[in-house]
């Protein structure tokens, strides 16, 4: 497949009438088009095709005017091209396509005028801290929420701007509903942190929610199954008091 190179000429004619064409289907910018594009002044500037650029890209970007800048299909940045982005006045700038980014280069980035949005990044670096398995949940009330461990050990759920570690806890609105409690240990607000800085506190967050949560595990004395206080009566699980000692749930 050929990738669609947004030139000078095309970015002109986006300048002159923007509901012309989308600018999202281009994977590559020439350098002069960034220039002229560098002059947008409208609400979105949405380049989510693009999977490179070149630092006299970005450095053009960076000068860009509108509200918001949106450049989500770029899954790395250079630290230069880092340093360009960073000095983006718009009310917003976007790259949640990015999956690892150096601390010096998050450094200069944070240095934007609007809110910077790195969602690829902190899920990535949340999914590395977790232990498998994972199980993640895309709730529109509270974000993504990524269950981990079996018995489930720990709930962190990512919102706009903030990381939520919580204990694992069940409790039983019926003898057959169960619903998910998280008791809440720690919110990190993430981009105050450098992404490694934010790996270390997110690790520890995760480890005490973790150890905290397998202090409750108990084995079944029938089974072996090693199992939450919300599955046991005791030191048997609620299958196997059904199976040997005849409680009926
Ligand atoms: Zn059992």
């Amino acid at each position: 497949m050929i990738e669609k190179r947004l030139t000078k000429e095309i970015a002109e004619q986006f300048l002159k009438d923007e509901d012309s064409m989308d600018l999202r289907e281009f994977a590559v910018i020439d350098d002069d088009a960034a220039e002229s594009l560098s002059r947008h002044e409208g609400e979105e500037l949405a380049l989510d095709g693009l999977t490179t650029f070149s630092d006299a890209a970005a450095e053009a970007l960076g000068m860009h005017t509108g509200v918001d800048l949106s450049l989500n299909g770029l899954t790395s940045l250079s630290d230069k091209a880092a340093e360009s982005l960073g000095m983006h006045e718009g009310e917003r700038l976007s790259l949640d396509g990015l999956t690892s980014l150096s601390d010096v280069a998050f450094e200069s980035l944070s240095k934007c005028e609007g809110s910077l949005s790195l969602n690829g990044l902190v899920l990535q670096i949340v999914r590395s801290v977790l232990d498998e398995p994972i199980v993640e949940q895309d709730d529109e009330g509270w974000g993504l929420r990524l269950f981990a461990g079996d018995p489930e050990e720990v709930i962190v759920t990512i919102t706009a701007g903030a990381v939520e570690v919580a204990i694992f806890d069940l409790r039983w609105d019926g003898p057959h509903t169960p619903v998910v409690h998280p008791k809440l240990l720690g919110v990190l607000y993430w981009g105050h942190f450098s992404p490694s800085q934010f790996e270390e506190m997110l690790t520890a967050l995760v480890q005490t929610a973790c150890q905290f949560r397998q202090a409750e595990f108990t084995k079944c004395r029938y089974c072996d199954r090693v199992l939450g206080p919300e599955h046991m009566h005791g030191d048997v699980c609620h299958g196997c008091a059904e199976r040997h000692e005849g409680v009926v749930h």
